[in-house]
This record gives C-alpha cells, sequence and structure tokens, in this order.
C-alpha cells in the first residue's frame, strides 16, 4: 500500500517483486528544443518506463511571435523526426494539452529536457502544476546545454560574470559522454486526435537550410572535414569556414555533447577555438537564467540612460539593406535570403544601427530574432548587449566598428558583397563605390556620414559617463 504511493524505479522494482502488477507505465515524452533521436537522455528515459507518446505542442505564445523562417524551419524538423518517431502533434495552452495527452494515454510521467529560458521555465512550472493535481510527474532530464545554467560557478558558489573565468572553469567541470542509441524495441503510443503540421509560406526569395537530425549530422561530418581551419576562416564571411550547425542547436538536432565528443582529441587550434564558441553559447544561457530581465532589458544598468533616436526610415532602410554600406548591407540581405549572418557581420550590422543610427538594440534584437533560423533569445540579445556596450564582456561602447574598413579587412576580394549586393559586382571598389559607380548601378548613397556619426555615438556616452 505504501509503496504504491510512490513513483520511480524503487517502486516499480517493488511492484514488480509483488507479482501482478506489470513493471512498464506509460509515458509522454514531451519535444520542445530537443528534435532529435540520438544522444537524447530525456527521451531514453521515457523509454526506460515504458510504451511512449511522443508529443509535440503548438504553443501560440511561442508560435505567435516567430517569423516565417523559424516557422516553416521548425514544421520540417518536426517532420523530419516523424519520420522516425510517431511524433502526435497538438496545439493550444501547454499545461492543458499535455495534461490532456498524458490522461488519454494514461501517463504517469511526463519527460522533457529542461528549458532554462525565461519562458520556457515559467511554462513549464505551471504543466507541472497541471500535472501534480492529478498525480502525474514531470520529469527533467538532461538540457540543450552541455553543461546546464547554473553548475558553472566559482570557489564561493556564485555565478560567473564574464567570459574567460566561465570557460575555464565550464571546461574543468566536464560533461558527459553521448547518451546510449534508442533502443531497438521501442514502443510508442500515439493520440487519437491530432492536428496537420502547418504549411508555412516563405517571403520570396528565402531560402532555409534543410532541417532535421539527418541533416544535422551530415552537416557537422562535413564541418570536422575542415574544423582544422577554422581558426583562420571563421571571420571572412565569404568563405564557408563556419559549421552552420547554430540551427541545429538551436532547434536540438544535435547535441553540443555530440560535437563536443568528436571533437575530443582533436588537436590544434581549430578544435579548441570551436569548443570556446560552444561555451560562448552555454556562458550566455547561464547569464540569462541568472538575470532573466537581461532578454529585454541592460545587463549593465547605466547604459539604459543612453540618448537614442527612434526607428524610423533609417531602421527600415537598415532592415532591408539599403544603407549605402555595402557590407552592412550585404549582411542585412543574407539574413533576408537564408534565415542567417555570418557572425562577423551580425556585429558589424547591430554597430551600425547601434552607433550610426542611434537606434537602440531592443530594436535591431527583435529583427533579428524575426529572421534568423537560429533566432535564440541568450545568444541574440547578449550578442546586442555585447555590441551596445552593456553586456558582460561588451566591445567598449568608444570603439566603433568603422563598416567600410570591417568590410574591406574581413572580405578582402569583397566575394561576400558581390554575393549579396549583386548590382556592386563589376564595380570598382565594392567597398566603397564611387559617387558616380552608385548612380550608374542603382545602388543609394550612405544614409550617413560614418565620421560625424561616430563622433555623435562618441558624445552620447560621454554623457552617460559624468
Ligand atoms: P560557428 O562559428 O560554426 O560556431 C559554432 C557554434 O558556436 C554556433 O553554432 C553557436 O551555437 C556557437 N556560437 C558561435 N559564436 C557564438 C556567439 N558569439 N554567441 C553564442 N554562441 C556562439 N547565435 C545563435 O545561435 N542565435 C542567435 O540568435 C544569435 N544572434 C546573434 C546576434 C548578434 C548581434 C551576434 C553578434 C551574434 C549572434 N549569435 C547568435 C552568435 C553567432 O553569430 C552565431 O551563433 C553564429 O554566427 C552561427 O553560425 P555557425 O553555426 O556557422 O557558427
Amino acid at each position: 500500500r505504501t509503496i504504491l504511493t510512490h513513483r520511480g524505479v524503487a517502486c516499480r522494482t517493488a511492484l514488480h517483486q509483488g507479482g501482478p502488477v506489470p513493471d512498464q507505465t506509460t509515458s509522454v515524452m514531451w519535444f520542445r528544443r530537443d528534435l532529435r533521436t540520438a544522444d537524447n537522455p530525456a527521451l531514453l528515459a521515457a523509454l526506460a518506463d515504458g510504451p511512449t507518446l511522443p508529443l509535440f505542442v503548438l504553443d501560440p505564445a511561442l508560435w505567435g511571435p516567430a517569423g516565417p523562417s523559424r516557422r516553416s524551419y521548425l514544421v520540417d524538423s518536426l517532420r523530419s523526426l516523424g519520420r522516425d518517431v510517431p511524433v502526435s502533434v497538438v496545439r493550444g495552452d501547454p499545461a492543458q494539452q499535455v495534461l490532456r495527452a498524458a490522461q488519454e494515454v494514461g501517463a504517469t510521467r511526463v519527460h522533457v529536457a529542461a528549458d532554462y529560458g525565461p519562458y520556457g521555465a515559467r511554462r513549464d512550472a505551471a504543466v507541472e502544476e497541471a500535472l501534480r493535481d492529478t498525480g502525474i510527474e514531470l520529469v527533467r532530464t538532461g538540457s540543450p546545454y552541455a553543461v546546464a545554467p547554473d553548475r558553472v560557478t566559482n570557489g564561493s558558489g556564485a555565478s560567473y560574470k564574464v567570459f574567460t573565468p566561465f570557460s575555464r572553469a565550464w571546461a574543468e567541470h566536464g560533461w558527459r559522454g553521448p547518451a546510449d542509441p534508442l533502443p531497438t524495441d521501442a514502443r510508442w503510443r500515439h493520440l487519437k486526435e491530432t492536428v496537420d503540421l502547418p504549411d508555412v509560406a516563405l517571403p520570396e526569395g528565402l531560402e532555409l537550410p534543410d532541417a532535421g537530425e539527418a541533416a544535422a549530422h551530415r552537416a557537422w561530418e562535413a564541418f570536422l572535414d575542415k574544423v582544422v581551419d577554422y581558426d583562420g576562416a571563421r571571420d571572412l564571411p565569404g568563405v564557408e569556414g563556419t559549421s552552420r550547425m547554430s540551427h541545429h542547436l538551436k532547434y536540438g538536432e544535435i547535441h553540443p555533447r555530440t560535437l563536443l565528443a568528436d571533437l575530443a582529441g582533436r588537436g590544434g587550434k581549430g578544435a579548441t577555438t570551436y569548443r570556446q564558441e560552444i561555451a560562448w553559447r552555454e556562458f550566455y544561457a547561464d547569464v540569462l537564467f541568472q538575470r532573466p530581465d537581461s532578454a529585454r532589458e541592460y545587463l549593465r544598468r547605466e547604459y539604459a540612460a543612453m540618448t537614442y533616436d527612434e526607428p524610423g526610415a533609417d531602421f527600415e532602410a537598415w532592415c532591408e539593406g539599403r544603407t549605402g554600406f555595402p557590407v552592412v548591407d550585404a549582411g542585412m540581405r543574407q539574413l533576408r535570403a537564408t534565415g542567417w549572418m555570418h557572425n562577423r557581420l551580425r556585429m558589424i550590422t547591430a554597430s551600425f544601427l547601434v552607433k550610426d543610427l542611434h537606434v537602440e538594440w531592443q530594436h535591431g534584437a527583435r529583427h533579428f530574432l524575426h529572421w534568423l533560423v537560429d533566432g535564440d533569445l541568450a545568444s541574440n540579445n547578449h550578442g546586442w548587449q555585447w555590441t551596445a556596450g552593456s553586456g558582460t564582456d561588451a566591445s567598449p561602447f568608444f570603439r566603433v566598428f568603422n563598416p567600410t574598413s570591417q568590410g574591406r579587412k574581413f572580405d578582402p576580394d569583397a566575394a561576400y558583397v558581390r554575393t549579396w549586393v549583386p548590382e556592386l559586382v563589376d564595380v570598382e571598389d565594392p567597398h566603397d563605390p564611387s559617387p558616380e559607380a552608385r548612380r550608374r548601378v542603382g545602388y543609394p548613397e550612405p544614409l550617413v556620414d560614418h565620421a560625424a556619426e561616430r563622433l555623435e555615438a562618441l558624445d552620447r556616452y560621454q554623457a552617460i559617463k559624468k
């Protein structure tokens, strides 16, 4: 009798010894940012319970604000997952939908990978409460990170506020190896009533990368062959030198643990630098967990006093890649055409918005999140805060990127600019076309005088330093 009030392994063993009660229970695997079968500890935990309902909830709170890139990519990723696992898709408030699904299949547990983002954590607490009232348990196993937020702390148990000591402690903390493959005798449940995945219309000219676990592994294996060159090539947008794993990581089509395990034993600067980039992702997730307000508010609060301009026609020109600064326009057009932008360009375009157009970073962050397939609150908004000078290891506000010299330095043969601003393809000096050349090919004059706007930005900065 006492035993029946408990759940878990010990309980099942005891029940089993008792004889008549089956040693398996039905459970739910609620997929969110973990759309994969390999190296998925939460899915293994569900299957260890017994027959499993793989569930996905189209949550209006997340679907509503997502732009067409993320919606479309998510649908493709779910279709891909559905070919390996019979996922039941429902739509609505997760607190109601997860409970209803668990009750329909008679589940005693709902398994998830923990979500540490501000919305995800709140949503999960609400689901947990709804389930608890009916005696169903929400079980969190793993997370989208090699080391979950809040685990990397200093000697006195405090979290890190800057990257370098965090990354050292993160590497020392270490992580588990990849989880076992799925059992071959997995048994699945499904719901009677589900919704079809919506078809998402993409704006003309937008072409997204392939979604799904198989695509993630293909991309990763191709990158591993050239990781040795990563350190030298990662800053050159005209070269395919980065891994393009960010969207796969965002949707959990591959886990960072898998990447780190493949990198283990690979020496060389390329592999070391790549591990550091994964550490940045984990660092920003940790910072957002410690300071959920930093998704919208200044991490360094003194920067909230800075004067900014309201976004107007200049902001629209920036969004549409019509600023007359070729490298900025190339970045903004790449974003709209592919749902991805090279990291160097994210820095250049963000700096241009904040320091040349004097528009507050949150406007740019929202635009990025609307278009980026990999749009991630922690990495995006802290990337923006870095630019705005208010972030963890912020680039000092007074160091203002000159878009023309950034273009010349990182795109020396102008291959990147020519790809994304094709009207400049035959122009002499595509990073700084002459007024005559601009008129001839119909490319706009520079929206602002960079030297003057740099001084204006520094004046505004001095005003908050007083
Ligand atoms: P690679 O160079 O191959 O890096 C490997 C992985 O490391 C990436 O996939 C990513 O997971 C991680 N990573 C690399 N650089 C960073 C970084 N600076 N911060 C955090 N993680 C990093 N990344 C996102 O995943 N989502 C975002 O919404 C996002 N917004 C950004 C906004 C701004 C203003 C800036 C400056 C950076 C942003 N980044 C974001 C970080 C970075 O630009 C992208 O992760 C990277 O360009 C993705 O391409 P990749 O996978 O080829 O990168």
